[in-house]
């Protein structure tokens, strides 16, 4: 089970390849129809490691089950956007997220952890869209610190105005905030600079190759040290060898996300793969 990530069921919907409009407009549908029932979606985590194999949070990946198979969110996500469904789903991922959240405040007790919800960017662009996470968190009795936002570096550089107030006044409410796929956007480093941000999420596509690309390593280089001119944390994704970890620590960057460490989990081998952790620490 561990092994099942549920990326590769559902063939033919690969990522690269456009949807047809008859297909947008049926996932549309199902989608819908999964959201009313609430059935068939599910948050998978994903955790993230220190170099010293500890576990220091867990990034949340949906995954929707249609008939049988996995569709890959990075299909049906971009529908969602299109249709405005993103605002019931995202509904629904951070209501979700804030209940997998209170229910692992006794695992997570006395440990440093960051428990990440992707935000895609018209969610993020709502009125409301702060008071509902401040909703949320506080109903669930979060604390402080433990959720933490990505966005995406196009979502940080339009309406700037925006973004800045929306950021200011959830990081008041102890949310913190990454960027993810960082690298592949366009945000400059005065720009990052003013804005409340903890982390950058260095894209997968750069740590990749990071051992057989020369330009891949140095923009890996490049970013850490931005990120260590912006005291901000660096963490890298797509971490699938043991070699590009030990690139990573050479490079000064000491948090890793991958398959290397563990595929995205549902929720119950998540709490047993911290338990397994605490009794390792433990001994
Ligand atoms: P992302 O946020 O950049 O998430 C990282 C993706 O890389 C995930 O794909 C994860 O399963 C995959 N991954 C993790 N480790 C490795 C590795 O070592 N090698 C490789 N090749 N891949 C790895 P996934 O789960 O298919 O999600 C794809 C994208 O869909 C996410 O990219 C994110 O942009 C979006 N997404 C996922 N869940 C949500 C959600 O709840 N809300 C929103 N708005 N978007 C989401
Ligand atoms: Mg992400
Ligand atoms: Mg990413
Ligand atoms: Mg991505």
């Amino acid at each position: 089970r561990a092994k099942d990530d549920g990326r590769n069921t559902l063939r033919f919907f690969v990522p690269e390849m456009q949807a047809s409009l008859s297909q947008r407009m049926d996932m549309e549908r199902q989608l819908r129809g999964a959201l009313d029932a609430d059935e068939g979606l599910e948050l998978y985590l994903q955790p993230q490691y220190t170099d010293e194999e500890a576990i220091c949070g867990a990034e949340l990946l949906i995954r929707w089950q249609y008939e049988g198979s996995f569709v890959p969110p990075d299909v049906f996500i971009p529908v969602a956007e299109d249709s405005g469904l993103i605002y019931r789903l995202g509904d629904w991922v951070i209501e979700n997220a804030c209940r997998i959240g209170a229910g692992l405040k006794d695992e997570l007790r006395d440990r440093e952890f960051s428990l990440a919800i992707n935000v895609s960017p018209r969610q993020f662009r709502q009125k409301n869209f702060s008071e509902k996470i401040f909703e949320a968190m506080e109903r669930h009795e979060l604390p402080r610190g433990l959720i933490e936002l990505e966005l995406t570096e196009g979502l940080l550089i339009e309406d700037v105005d925006d973004t800045v107030s929306k950021m200011l006044s959830l990081r008041e409410q102890g949310v913190r905030f990454s960027i993810d796929d960082f690298g592949t956007g366009y945000s400059s480093l005065r720009y990052l600079k003013s804005l409340p941000l903890d982390t950058l999420k260095v894209d997968q596509s750069f740590v990749r190759d990071v051992l057989t690309d020369p330009g891949d390593a140095s923009i890996v280089r490049a970013i850490v040290s931005m990120a260590r001119t912006l005291e901000l944390e660096v963490i890298a994704e797509g971490v699938e060898t043991k070699e590009v970890r030990d690139f990573l620590i050479s490079a000064n960057c000491l948090r890793f996300q991958g398959y290397l460490y563990s595929r995205p989990l549902p929720l119950d081998d998540f709490k047993a793969l911290l338990e397994t952790e605490r009794e390792r620490v433990i001994v």
